[in-house]
């Protein structure tokens, strides 16, 4: 497991549902962000408010006028990372959570892996990735903070050090007493779950009844527990040579296919038209 970073030295955001309303410039920022274009209308679905392969972020809409941002949580010891037997999930040291398509080998399991129900991946593509919320890695490298968190007008969801976030949180809780759940004792939810996270919500609702993610997640990190029940799971259980041979000949494959599907995008020859199977 990796060592515990610095509160003050890795980056968090703070979402407060209570000021959200829902008008999505936080998912517009992002996409524009990333070029994710439009989403595609998922024929099982009569709204997209879930995420996809083209959204790290959505709001998701509830009755009542409750709006709730979903995103990858940036876990403190991310059990993605941890099931990824090629290292393609990394917790980097100001705290997104990333991915390197070069390495991953297409298992998925990392979508298994993650309590919170986050990765996607890209079926409709002729080489699919997994895609997710990078807490815009790129952009903190520059100095510059995540798109979305500029681009709120309510600070409904705001950036900074994960120590900061944290005293913000409690700043709020503080100055409107019975505003936040639970009213007698309110919860920062991120701040234990499965170790800590690097979102944090507020809210004037049980979550729980909103986002998906797997019940009594606990306070203890996952990682281990991944690991407990991967290796059940072949070809982990079948041996690591074994596995790792299996491995790089599959992420050669992918890397041969990839260069193929780029020079054919080139020459103008790939068709998106594929309808991918259901998988979300
Ligand atoms: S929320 Fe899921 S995808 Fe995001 S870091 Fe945690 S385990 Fe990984
Ligand atoms: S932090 Fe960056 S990648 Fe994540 S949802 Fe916000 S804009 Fe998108
Ligand atoms: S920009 Fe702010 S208020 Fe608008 S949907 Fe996103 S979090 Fe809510």
């Amino acid at each position: 497991m990796l060592p515990l970073l610095d509160d003050h030295k890795t980056y968090a955001i703070l979402t407060d549902t209570t000021r959200c309303v829902g008008c999505e410039a936080c998912v517009g920022a992002c996409v524009q962000t990333y070029q994710l274009g439009n989403d595609r209308a998922w024929r099982w679905k009569e709204r997209i408010d879930d995420l996809s392969s083209s959204r790290f972020t959505t709001i998701i809409r509830r009755p009542g006028g409750r709006y709730v941002r979903q995103q990858c949580r940036h876990c403190v010891s991310p059990a993605c990372a941890s099931a990824c037997i090629v290292g393609a999930l990394e917790k980097t040291e100001l705290g997104p959570v990333i991915y390197d398509a070069r390495k991953c080998m297409g298992c998925r399991y990392c979508m298994m892996a993650c309590p919170y129900g986050i990765p996607r991946y890209s079926w409709e593509e002729q080489v699919p990735l997994v895609r997710k919320c990078i807490l815009c890695y790129d952009r903190l490298k520059e100095g510059l903070r995540p798109a979305c968190t500029d681009a709120c007008p309510y600070n409904a969801t705001v950036f900074g050090t994960r120590a900061d976030m944290l005293a913000e949180a409690r700043r709020r809780i503080a100055a409107e007493p019975g505003r936040y759940f639970p009213k007698d004792d309110p919860t920062i939810f991120g701040e234990h779950e499965v170790g800590g996270t690097a979102v944090f919500y507020l809210s004037d609702i049980d979550l729980g009844q909103v986002l998906p993610w797997r019940p009594n997640l606990g306070n203890e990190p996952l990682p281990t527990l991944t690991w407990a029940a991967l290796s059940k799971v072949p070809p982990i259980a079948g041996g690591v040579a074994v596995a790792m041979g299996a491995v790089y000949w599959i992420i050669g494959r992918r890397m041969k296919l990839q260069a193929e599907a780029q020079a054919a995008h080139a020459a103008g020859a790939v068709k998106h038209d594929v309808e991918p199977p259901c998988t979300e």
